[in-house]
């Protein structure tokens, strides 16, 4: 029993780390307010973040998760989603457009308080970073031009594909590089990304699949989706481990909150329909 036990235990410790994902995922924390015998509602974790402003450090053109709209406005379900759980808790947010590499230095810097940036849980990270609840969930699509004859990975070996530093996607597409020989370029943001392979300077993108789906149905970029990774990362919300936790508690008792209230569903269902 305790062989087949470790045995078990083994093999879910070897999908977890082949798929590069945290195990956080849960959004079961406990988060009524309970109320004493006396009647009086008893402090909260997030009761420390009422009243306080936090700098956010968020991606350029990732929509629909943050973008500029016709008007000029950085907007997108990252930036709706946490200006509502702000607003649900009593805090303030201060947003910087910096891009995801950028934003991620620049919480380890201590310039921003934390991360919203369609950022996934994976197991390397939450040894740096506390998370949130997961807020989504995603897999990497592998993306070609809209004309190409590209149709599988086999028919990637060799070639030159491009990927954004420090992302999920780039780590994928360096774990394809021993088996189908890829010559990867980095760029910082994802319309840079999408700009190489319609131009042909790259044959592949490594991208969210949401995300770069949602601006293929869009007629914003000429590409298509030829495969996706077999495994989804959830989303979260990222501070720097040990700091900040009032802000993980209130994201978190807000996040429930939007999601009981319906709200998350509606701006969910404003990009990607019901
Ligand atoms: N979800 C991906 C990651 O965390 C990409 C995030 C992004 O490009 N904003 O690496």
């Amino acid at each position: 029993m305790k062989k087949y036990l470790a045995l078990t235990l083994a093999i879910v410790l070897s999908l977890s780390l082949l798929a590069g994902c945290g195990a956080k995922t849960d959004d079961s924390t406990a988060t009524d307010v309970a109320p004493t015998a006396s009647g009086t509602v008893e402090a909260q974790p997030y009761d420390a973040a009422v009243g306080k402003t936090y700098t956010i450090g968020t991606d350029t053109t990732f929509a629909p998760f943050e973008f500029e709209d016709e008007t000029g406005t950085h907007t997108g379900i990252d930036i709706q989603l946490l200006d509502a759980i702000a607003t649900e808790m009593g805090f303030k947010v201060e947003w910087q457009v910096l891009g995801f590499t950028a934003a991620v230095s620049s919480l380890e810097a201590g310039q921003v308080d934390a991360v919203m940036a369609g950022m996934s849980i994976t197991a390397e990270r939450q040894e740096k970073y506390d998370f949130s609840n997961s807020y989504y969930d995603s897999t990497t699509g592998i993306a070609v031009a809209a004309d190409s004859k590209v149709a599988s990975l086999d028919d990637l070996k060799g070639q030159t594909v491009v990927a954004k530093t420090g992302t999920t996607g780039a780590t994928y597409a360096e774990s394809l590089v021993a088996d189908y020989a890829l010559n990867i370029l980095y760029v910082e943001d994802s319309a840079t990304m999408y700009t190489y392979v319609e131009s042909g300077q790259a044959v592949a993108c490594f991208e969210d699949y949401p995300i770069i789906q949602y601006e293929i149905s869009r007629g914003n970029v000429s590409c298509k989706v030829i495969t996706q990774s077999e495994e989804s990362c959830p989303y979260g919300f990222a501070v720097m481990k040990g700091t900040n936790p009032e802000l993980i508690a209130a994201f978190n008792e807000g996040l429930t909150r939007l999601k009981d209230s319906g709200e998350y569903d509606t701006l969910l269902a404003s990009y990607f329909g019901a």
